[in-house]
């Protein structure tokens, strides 16, 4: 199975109360495609400058990302400056300079066409649209987005809600998107709007998934909610990329499953919390280049360990 991604590639400038990084590599489809590289191929299509260094692409090749589908464009790659204070728990956005993504037209290689699982990173939704459209026959279409594009663009992002298996967002945008602060009636806003499941992400506190009957074939009643927790870590370093890691490592995993179950879903949220658990140990994308499978299956069983309880039996 494989999954082709849509969406940022860029540099990022960071500040955390731990450091400061400068122009690193970053970008929503690049700390997505890294994590779901663990579990399934991936292919990227996105475009990056001419800053963009042959050492950047490795740091994908590596770890056997397809990148031929990453245009190179005559100007600088997309740079965003972020900080974050105290918990770390939202980024600010200290200057966004879309650069070669200002023009950006996705533009799918040939070979792509036989993709299985489309990830809609986030990007504004008039692409995300123009990608789904140009991939009719794949089998499950997921997407994320952000504050900036359900504040100001909301017309297209419906567009892109309707045509999505399963959103991931943080609850934030959950309450943004629908003017609900109650999540449970936020999500079932959501997935009103399309979407047949909804992944709420809670930052250090895990994620929560949302299921409509639409959720999975041949299910009639919808399963209920599931929570599945973060890592309690004693130090986050850097916490950007950790939803997209997330969503690497949900959606790849899903990809590597025989079939979409609930019980498949379920697991992959728990790879979503390893993969994002790695992702804010180091600066960028330096924690998830150097992990391995073995460290992401004993991380695993540790969210097992950390969410287990014994039912007693009087
Ligand atoms: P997150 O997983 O939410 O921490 O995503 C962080 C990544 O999103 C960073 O590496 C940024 O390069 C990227 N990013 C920030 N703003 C935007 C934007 N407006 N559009 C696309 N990508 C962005």
């Amino acid at each position: 199975m494989s999954i082709l991604v849509v969406g940022s590639v860029a540099f990022d400038t960071l500040t955390t109360p731990t450091g400061k990084a400068e122009k690193i590599l970053g970008g929503a489809a690049t700390h997505f495609a890294l994590a779901a590289s663990f579990f399934t191929d991936v292919r990227v299509v996105g475009v990056v400058g001419r800053d963009f260094t042959p050492e950047n692409e490795a740091i994908l090749t590596r770890r056997g990302i397809d990148t031929a589908g990453i245009e190179h464009a005559d100007g600088l790659s997309f740079h965003w400056t972020g900080s974050y204070t105290g918990a770390m728990n939202e980024a600010t956005t200290l200057s966004t300079d879309l650069n070669v993504f200002a023009d950006f037209s996705p533009k799918i290689p040939a070979a792509y066409a036989d993709t299985d699982f489309l990830f809609l990173a986030n990007i504004d939704p008039v692409l995300q649209l123009r990608v789904r459209e140009a991939m009719p026959n794949v089998k499950l279409v997921c997407g994320d987005t952000m504050n900036y594009w359900i504040a100001d663009h909301t017309a297209s992002l419906k567009k892109v809600l309707a045509e999505l298996d399963v959103l991931l967002i943080n609850d934030g945008e959950a309450r943004l998107l629908t003017g609900e602060s109650n999540l449970v009636r936020a999500a079932e806003a959501v997935m009103a709007l399309g979407p047949k499941s909804l992944v709420i992400k809670h930052g250090e506190y895990g994620a929560t998934a949302f299921f409509s009957t639409r959720s999975f074939p041949g299910l009639t009643t919808a399963p209920h909610p599931f929570r599945a927790p973060a890592l309690p870590l004693s130090e986050v370093i850097d916490p950007t990329g950790a939803g997209d890691s997330f969503a690497g490592g949900f959606y790849g995993y899903l990809a590597s499953q025989p079939a979409l179950t609930p019980e498949a879903f379920r697991r992959a949220m728990f790879y979503g919390g390893v993969m994002g658990s790695f992702a804010v140990e180091q600066f960028g994308t330096k924690r998830l280049e150097n992990t391995t499978r073995e460290e992401i299956e004993e991380r695993f069983r540790l969210f097992e360990r950390i969410s287990h309880l014994d039912v007693a039996t009087k």
